[in-house]
């Protein structure tokens, strides 16, 4: 089938069905996947509208960790769908259970202090799990500064998973010094540290980060500004601790598109995100000039590019049919401790 047809065929299917399923979208999809999203966003937004969506069919046109997310917090007469199993997130795969139980371990033997868990969204359900069980909260990029403040104010401890540069540079902006910070790595003998070092830390934050956010560098900043001065730089908090010290701006994605979109006509961006959603602002603001932080290569997320319009309209057809494909059900001890997080972080 030649791809117009395709993409002439969800249409269809999408209208026939449109009372029963509702296709949510990341924002760093390839524009001929977020072209059919009834709702587009970041995963706090996506996780938001999850909770409170009616349809019996969810089309998650994300990642797994999302998707396993939106099955958690809908209802259990709704069924929610990966349009490509394939598309997890590498970042989530750098934390695994029996790997946080282990760390978990051996700090509370180094430590008799309090020690609150967050774990970035970008995780498995059974790590959600692992911090509703010790009474921790999950975060999202949008929402870090909230709940890491929530965690440092409750505990005098804060184990941050799995993403590295979030956890480092959400508490020093809030805050705590870097000195106070050590990293666990899952991989080395004790994580790399000793239980002194543990003791001594306020932060703990595990070895993980993502491939895609990890790609743009001061010296490409301090490029563009050399011939260019008045560009506004600006990245994600998933990117290296001295990138988001040499941006003039860090925030979220949610926070990125809405810097370019209050800004002035003729004002200049260079962004420091996905590629696909870095290009969808060039040609949804065409008054400012926008770039990319990293001018040598395009930095897309490698899994979520797996989904294709084919595999949503495959989906659709097993619907139609009452053949249901790729649907992702949580278990549900693991979905009922995960609630208590994600509940928090809801509520904080
Ligand atoms: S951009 Fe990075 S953190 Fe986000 S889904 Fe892709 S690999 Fe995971």
């Amino acid at each position: 089938m030649s791809k117009d047809r395709i993409i002439e065929q969800v249409w269809a299917l999408k209208e026939e069905l449109k009372d029963q399923v509702v296709i949510l979208g990341h924002h760093y999809q390839r524009d001929d996947v977020i072209q059919f999203a009834d709702y587009k966003g970041d995963s706090l937004q996506l996780a938001k509208i999850a909770a409170s969506e009616k349809k019996p069919h969810i089309i998650f046109c994300g990642v797994h960790f999302m998707a396993e997310t939106a099955d958690m917090l809908s209802s259990e007469n709704q069924s929610v769908y990966l349009p490509h199993l394939d598309a997890g997130c590498s970042m989530a795969d750098m934390a695994a259970r029996n790997q946080v139980d282990d760390a978990w371990e051996k700090i509370q033997a180094a430590t008799k202090a309090t020690v609150t868990p967050i774990t970035y969204i970008n995780c498995t359900a059974d790590l959600k799990a692992f911090v509703g069980e010790n009474g921790g909260s999950i975060c999202t990029s949008s929402n870090a500064e909230k709940i890491i403040s929530w965690a440092l104010n409750r505990g005098e401890k804060l184990l941050f998973f799995p993403d590295q540069h979030l956890g480092r540079n959400t508490c020093y902006k809030l805050g705590v010094p870097l000195d106070e910070m050590v990293v666990y790595d899952p991989l080395l003998p004790n994580g790399g540290i000793t239980a002194k070092e543990i003791e001594d830390a306020r932060v703990i934050l595990w070895q993980g980060y993502c491939c895609v956010h990890q790609d743009f560098h001061p010296e490409m900043m301090k490029e563009i500004k050399d011939k260019s001065p008045e560009t506004i730089t600006i990245v994600h908090p998933e990117c290296y601790f001295e990138s988001t010290q040499a941006a003039d701006l860090a925030g979220s994605t949610s926070y990125i598109i809405d810097q370019v979109d209050k800004a002035p006509a003729g004002a200049k961006f260079a962004i420091g995100t996905e590629s696909n959603l870095v290009n969808r602002l060039k040609g949804l603001y065409p008054d400012k000039e926008i770039i990319s932080i990293n001018q040598k290569e395009e930095r897309l997320c490698r899994t979520m590019n797996l989904i294709h319009p084919v595999h949503i309209l495959k989906v659709l057809e097993s619907i139609k049919l009452g053949k249901p494909i790729n649907v992702l059900k949580v278990d549900s001890d693991v979905t009922e401790k995960s609630l208590k997080a994600l509940e928090t972080m809801l509520a904080l």
